[in-house]
């Protein structure tokens, strides 16, 4: 395999690292010509740090390994991707994978805020605002509507539709609250208050 390094000018060339069973993408490091040998001989798979300015086998100290599975060369050999086995996860953050779908720091309270941001700076585009536009009657309705498919997706084995409409009706009641002038907290005082330690 003949590696084309020509067009970088640190001699860095972006290496995609996917899981060898369930072709997740696990993280993206670089590899110069030292960090890519190292990698086949070892089978485990060695970046070059740009911040540390060193080899570094993924895994070093945290013993979380990447083992090499299959190496690919994409058609104009600048971009390599590697099939591995990870032996544990492969984030710093002690996630599986440094490209999750959910953002693990989301929260409720910054989903308020952005409704917040919608109410107060309506755009045209947002479908929040327009829920806002609309009058509470009609947000009211919308909560009505979430629940009954909650309750219909409960009745199903479909994990991910009765997720989906739970996140639906969530997100419906959040605005409901908003459109009364309410938020979640006011809600949790409330139920603080009905709670007997
Ligand atoms: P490790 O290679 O897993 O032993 O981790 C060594 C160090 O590399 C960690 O302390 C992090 O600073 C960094 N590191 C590990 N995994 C990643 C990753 N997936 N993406 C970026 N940096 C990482
Ligand atoms: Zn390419
Ligand atoms: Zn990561
Ligand atoms: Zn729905």
């Amino acid at each position: 395999m003949i590696l084309n390094f020509s067009k970088y000018q640190d001699g860095l060339m972006p290496a995609i690292i996917q899981d060898a069973a369930t072709d997740k993408v696990l993280m993206l490091g670089f590899m110069n010509n030292e960090a890519y040998h190292q990698t086949k001989i070892s089978q485990k798979v060695t970046f070059f740090s740009r911040s540390r300015q060193q080899l570094w086998t993924k895994g070093e100290t945290s013993g979380n390994f990447l083992l090499v599975k299959d190496i690919l060369l994409d058609c104009d050999q600048d971009t390599l991707l590697i099939k591995a086995t990870p032996v544990g996860p492969v984030c710093h953050t002690g996630a599986d994978t440094c490209f999750n779908e959910t953002n693990p720091g989301f929260t409720l309270a910054q989903l308020e805020q952005i409704i917040t941001d919608r109410k107060n700076n309506p755009s045209d585009s947002s479908y929040t605002s327009s829920l806002f536009k609309k009058g509470i009657n009609k947000v009211a309705q919308k909560v009505g509507e979430e629940a009954v498919e909650v309750v219909i997706e409960s009745k199903d084995n479909d994990e991910e539709k009765f997720l989906g409409e739970s996140a639906d009706l969530l997100f419906h009641y959040l605005i409901l609250l908003q459109a009364k002038g309410y938020t979640l907290q006011d809600v949790v005082k409330v139920l603080a208050g009905r709670h007997k330690p």
